[in-house]
């Protein structure tokens, strides 16, 4: 019988399929279990305090201690670090100590916050509204008449610190922030350029109408508001002046499409790698070298200020950690070890919108369900403002990944001309360590309602998980 001839493009060519089809049947099945649990997580978490908060939890129950309890490190201890309940590290202690592991991700999702002084009244429309500032790179138009929730902290004058979360529950009312009608609209928004169909002061949230029964009142719907604001939460109106409130999206998480693969919800970015990196640290049991995640605040304005990724959170952390494993470390010691580190910067990628693909170049460009999306650089035009990972790096990652069966494809975020955007992986290059960008691809990325597939959610999981564990 003559030998079967070798198809020669099967041997040199990469081929790429839908996990949806390559995955077995058990593994679907545990994908999918791992989809409800995430959606549980971001039904219960839309900020960063409320990341760590739920985080903290569960590691506390799961032996992580906070790091001062330790008088030393010893290979298998878990250990934690919150940074003014807006970021986290959550550390297991490996066997050898020459570098660390880290899978670094962000808790803050863009939002409209409410500014220091929110409350008025408007007599003309009999309204009381709060005035807000937008956070992060948002589309303004797409927040305007929907269900909104109010989530944070007010501390009342006698230092009282007051939990707000109102209108996920059933029951709760909502606050919407109202766009006008389009038989009116014409003028005051049709010329209007479509980013500046909602401008930052028109963003005004809706917060009552009914009236106090007071004739010496003069502003009575405000007052009404404020008198439910004391009796509710005990806050005077100069309790706003030092809140940390933020206004998000009221809606739930849900699947999209008749197939369920889909995940439509607020926060995606970057609570889909948080979480991920989440429930893999909670596996790591004792790995070769210290594996840490983080958690970051603040990396949708820059990673700006001390909660953010180019605070000294990460050296204050590593070096604290380095101190308890060893202790006659000479510093220099450890800038060899910081320098020989290796860290994933685990953020979200876009994924090609069927409707908006001239914006990809597609054969380099992310396709929902075929698996967390490694990024060699981020950035914009001429790479400006990345940090490319190195060949060596590169096939380290995909090396490990291919050993271990990661399903994941190689994607840039769009054309070399389009846009583009960046991660904390530069802040982090700057120890001198290894950093790639590495987090599934997201549909409608920084909308009120962004969408995953399940797949990738799954896959990212896998990733951190044999990255932490190796
Ligand atoms: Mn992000
Ligand atoms: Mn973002």
């Amino acid at each position: 019988m003559a030998k079967k001839k070798e198809n020669i493009e099967e041997k040199l060519s990469m081929k790429k399929e839908s996990m949806w089809l390559t995955l077995e049947k058990k593994d679907i099945d545990k994908a999918m279990k791992f989809a409800e649990d995430y959606k549980e997580f971001l039904k219960e978490v839309k900020t960063e305090r409320e990341s760590v908060d739920y985080f903290l939890e569960i590691a506390k129950k799961k032996g992580f201690k906070d790091i001062s309890e330790y008088k030393e490190l010893k290979e298998g201890d878990k250990f934690y670090i919150v940074n003014r309940g807006k970021s986290l590290a959550l550390g297991v202690v490996g066997k050898k100590k020459d570098r660390f592991d880290l899978v670094v991700s962000h808790i803050d999702a863009p939002r409209v916050d409410i500014k220091p002084n929110p409350l008025w009244e408007d007599s003309d429309s009999s309204l009381a509204l709060l005035k807000t500032h937008y956070y992060g790179g948002i589309k303004k138009y797409q927040w305007v008449s929907r269900p909104l929730a109010i989530h944070g902290i007010v501390y009342t004058k006698s230092g009282k610190k007051i939990k707000i979360r109102i209108g996920d529950n059933p029951g709760d009312p909502v606050f919407v922030i109202p766009d006008l009608l389009p038989h009116l609209a014409g003028k005051a928004q049709g010329d209007r350029k479509l980013f500046d169909g909602i401008r930052g002061e028109e963003m005004q949230l809706v917060v009552g109408n009914t009236p106090i029964n007071d004739d010496d009142v003069k502003q009575k719907v405000k007052t009404q508001v404020l008198q439910y604001l004391n009796e509710k939460y005990g806050m005077v109106e100069e309790d706003f002046n030092s809140a940390d409130l933020e206004i998000v999206p009221a809606d739930e998480p849900r699947d999209v499409g008749f197939d369920r693969g889909l995940i439509g919800a607020y926060g995606h970015d970057d609570r889909i790698c948080a979480y991920t990196s989440f429930r893999a640290i909670l596996e790591v049991k004792k790995p070769t070298y210290t594996s840490i995640s983080f958690f970051y605040d603040k990396e949708e304005i820059g990673s700006d200020g001390n909660v953010g990724a180019q605070s000294n959170f990460l050296e204050y952390v590593l070096e604290k950690a380095y101190s308890l494993m060893n202790k006659n470390y000479t510093h220099t010691e450890f800038l060899d070890v910081l320098y020989n580190s290796r860290a994933i910067s685990a953020d979200v990628s876009a994924a090609i919108n069927p409707i908006f693909k001239s914006v990809h170049d597609i054969q380099n460009a992310a396709k929902a369900g075929y698996g967390v999306v490694i990024s060699k650089y981020t950035g914009h035009g001429g790479k400006y403002g990345s940090s490319e990972a190195t060949a060596e790096f590169m096939h380290e990652i995909l090396s490990l990944f291919q050993k271990n069966k990661v399903p994941y494809q190689i994607a840039e975020l769009g054309k070399v001309d389009e846009g583009g955007g960046g991660t904390i992986a530069k802040f982090f290059a700057r120890y001198g360590l290894d950093v790639v960008d590495m987090g599934p691809g997201v549909i409608s990325m920084h909308s009120p309602y962004e969408v995953i597939s399940k797949m990738d959610l799954w896959s990212s999981y896998l990733a951190y998980k044999v990255f932490l564990t190796q």
